[in-house]
């Protein structure tokens, strides 16, 4: 029998590490490599600028790469569901194989197009690359309900057997044995889209800062290894104004998009640490960074609702503000706030910032200072990065607001010791916001507070040239975590009063926020907060309780 395999390539755009398109090579006798997309919708779906071109990027160093093995990227126009049983029929294909996409909609979708494929009498192969661990086994080994704290999720993969190994890259030998014809007119059909075709404007876009693409990957991750020798010590990296630009090292738009295999990273820190630590098998903190990425994957995988509140079971129902105002000078890096708004310049025009950037704008987005939506925050994030992944970025937004996972609200980020303590001569802001460069040292995470001559100095008076702080930090966040207690007060109240808990809601009982809560009073009354505890706030709305 005739053996003609497509192969979709969705993330993993790669040729090293693709277990999934070996199996589409195996035994064939044509495989055709194939990425589908439909430039009617490349300006409706959330993706800014940057994105798109590091996805163009990948895709171009994908097709190179498989011109040297003698075959093509095949780019084709359209949606899933229209073009596949097109291309079945054309290409007589009998063998369809894409990596498994652990999200909700991306299952939903996938089982479709597995029916859709039967019908046409395709056999379909979906194999797991883009996590290290198989996300239903963890959950199977937690009862059959996802881990929610993240001590719970390593105990549990503790006791998993290793993540599969890495595959070699695909050869020029096994293109062979399936070879394609390629057609003279194949640049004409399937040639990859312009920015300009998708309907982007691109006069005046800088270069990229992160090239997209498993070349640039695989010399990143080099680049990686040498800088994490200093895992044999477990030195942990310390913070400082460098950490906060983007690195030569850095991975994470590589492994959502997989150009780069989760499992290539884990083995080659493994690898590095057993050399250096004569054979030592190493602790899984070794992984930890890798892993934050599994536990918010399987946190995520059965839950479709994971990046809103709504319906979503371990969301807390905070009621947020609605500010679109506030909200867009928070997008835009306007809140007269310099760190803030350098950060957010930052994720504008580059599409990655730090960890901790992204801790310290969440934080004042939320629960913080403007009391506005995780949701809408994550939405900007979704936009702006080039490492927006539906499950990590949902996940950590939800952290950070306090809505689930972590439940430390009286820890809150001050937008301006932060970041005079990561960065104190501030190079990080006079490079993201220009006009306050000439400040001193002094003044410049609190601009407002400079004298008049000062300001003027500078050439940069605070209310004319830039904004003005749009909240008072100290106050604001004050209010806020006493919202935030009125929210969790009501929240035991409710557990206290219900007999059946469930027990996935906030991983925790009535009785862990009970003693939750008498904990809390001591620490903020031991830190003289008596103040916080008089505060008038205003009567919530009351929250829906499920
Ligand atoms: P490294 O520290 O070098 O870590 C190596 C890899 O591990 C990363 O490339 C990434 O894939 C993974 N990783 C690292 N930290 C985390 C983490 N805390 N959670 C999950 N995975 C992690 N990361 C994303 O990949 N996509 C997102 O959409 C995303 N949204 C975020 C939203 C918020 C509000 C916050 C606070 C964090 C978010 N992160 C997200 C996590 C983290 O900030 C980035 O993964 C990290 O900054 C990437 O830089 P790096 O490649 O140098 O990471
Ligand atoms: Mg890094």
């Amino acid at each position: 029998m005739v053996v003609n395999s497509v192969h979709w390539f969705r993330k993993g755009l790669r040729l090293h590490d693709n277990p999934v398109l070996q199996e589409a090579l195996n035994g064939a006798d044509t495989v055709r490599c194939v990425y589908i997309l439909d430039p009617w919708f490349a300006g409706a779906a959330n993706v800014g600028i940057n994105r798109w071109r590091f996805l163009l990027e990948a895709l171009e160093d994908l097709d190179s790469s498989l011109k040297k093995l003698n075959s093509r990227l095949f780019v084709v126009r359209g949606q899933p569901t229209d073009v596949l049983p097109r291309l079945f029929k054309e290409w007589k294909v009998t063998r369809l194989t894409f990596e498994y996409d652990p999200e909700p909609y991306g299952k939903e979708r996938d089982g479709a197009i597995i029916k859709m494929a039967q019908e046409f009498g395709v056999e379909t192969i979906v194999r797991n690359a883009h996590t290290l661990y198989n996300l239903d086994r963890i959950i199977e080994a937690n009862n059959n309900s996802p881990p929610l704290t993240f001590k719970r999720f390593q105990t549990i993969v503790s006791r998993l057997e290793l993540p599969r190994r890495p595959l070699l890259p695909i050869t020029q030998q096994q293109m062979e044995n399936c070879r394609t014809e390629i057609a003279d007119n194949h640049d004409q059909l399937y040639s990859i889209p312009s920015l300009e075709e998708l309907g982007f404007r691109t006069v005046g876009l800088p270069p990229a800062v992160w090239r997209g693409g498993e070349t640039e990957a695989l010399d990143r991750l080099n680049k990686h290894l040498d800088k994490k020798v200093w895992v044999a010590n477990f030195e942990h990296p310390r913070v400082n104004t460098c950490s906060l630009y983007a690195s030569p090292t850095g991975l994470s738009p590589y492994l959502r998009f997989g150009c780069l295999s989760c499992r290539v990273l884990y083995y080659n820190l493994r690898e590095l640490y057993m050399k250096l630590r004569k054979h030592c098998s190493p602790p899984l903190s070794l992984f930890g960074q890798l892993l934050w990425r599994e536990f918010f994957y399987t946190a995520a995988t059965n839950n479709p609702n994971f990046d809103r509140m709504e319906g979503n079971p371990i969301c807390v129902q905070i009621p947020w503000d609605q500010n679109p105002e506030a909200l867009a000078k928070w997008a835009e890096g306007r809140t007269g706030f310099p760190w803030i708004d350098a950060i957010m310049t930052q994720l504008r025009q580059e599409g990655w910032i730090h960890h901790l950037a992204r801790h310290a704008v969440a934080c004042f987005l939320t629960r913080g200072d403007l009391w506005i939506s995780w949701e809408s925050g994550m939405k900007v994030f979704e936009e702006l990065l080039l490492d927006a992944d539906w499950s990590v970025n949902a996940g950590s937004w939800m952290w950070l607001s306090c809505s689930a996972f972590f439940q430390q609200f009286f820890h809150c980020y001050c937008p301006v010791g932060f970041g005079r303590r990561t960065d104190p001569s501030g190079d990080y802001i006079r490079r993201y916001i220009p006009i306050l460069k000439d400040y001193p040292n002094r003044y410049i995470y609190e601009p407002w507070n400079a004298p008049e001559s000062v300001q003027k100095a500078a050439k940069c008076v605070v209310g004319v040239d830039y904004p003005k702080p749009m909240i008072n930090h100290a106050e604001g966040s004050r209010l806020n975590i006493e919202r935030m207690k009125q929210v969790y007060q009501q929240l035991s109240h409710y557990r206290g009063l219900s007999k059946s808990t469930n027990k996935t809601n906030l991983g925790g009982s009535c009785l862990f926020f009970k003693s939750f809560w008498r904990v809390i009073e001591k620490l903020l009354l031991a830190r003289g907060g008596s103040s916080l505890f008089s505060l008038k706030v205003p009567k919530l709305p009351r929250w829906p309780l499920k």
